[in-house]
């Protein structure tokens, strides 16, 4: 995907301060970071969505959520937070999925 900003950043046409970069995962700090750690875990197939990752990939998920837990041990303690804004309403500003690791410190809003 040419227009995709992730696809370009994994591509290496945009710099990317890059935390891993694996056979099917990548991962790299976020530019406007909202936690003292927070960084993009992303799949390098371009896939919009988190749902449609789990029904066409479900092994790539999985090895995003192994990624986001490794990257949690080495900066955070272990401690983190994985979200996947989903559509515009909810704050989805990429459509490329990426799950955001956030940690560091005590988180502040919560939804439980
Ligand atoms: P979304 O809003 O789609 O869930 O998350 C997109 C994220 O990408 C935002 O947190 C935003 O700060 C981040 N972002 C936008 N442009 C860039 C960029 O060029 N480089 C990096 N590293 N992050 C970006
Ligand atoms: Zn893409």
């Amino acid at each position: 995907m040419d227009s995709c900003l992730f696809c370009r950043i994994i591509a290496g046409e945009i710099p990317g301060d890059f935390v891993l970069q694996e056979d099917d995962v990548v991962a790299f700090r976020d530019i406007n970071p909202k936690a003292p750690v927070h960084v993009l875990v992303v799949p390098r197939m371009h896939v919009s969505s988190v749902s449609e990752l789990a029904r066409t990939s479900p092994a790539i998920l999985a090895a995003m959520a192994d990624a986001a837990q490794r990257i949690a041990d080495a900066e955070t303690g272990g401690h983190f937070r994985w979200i996947f804004n989903t559509g515009e309403n909810a704050g989805q500003t990429v459509f490329h999925v990426h799950g955001h690791v956030l940690g560091g410190g005590t988180l502040g809003w919560s939804p439980a």
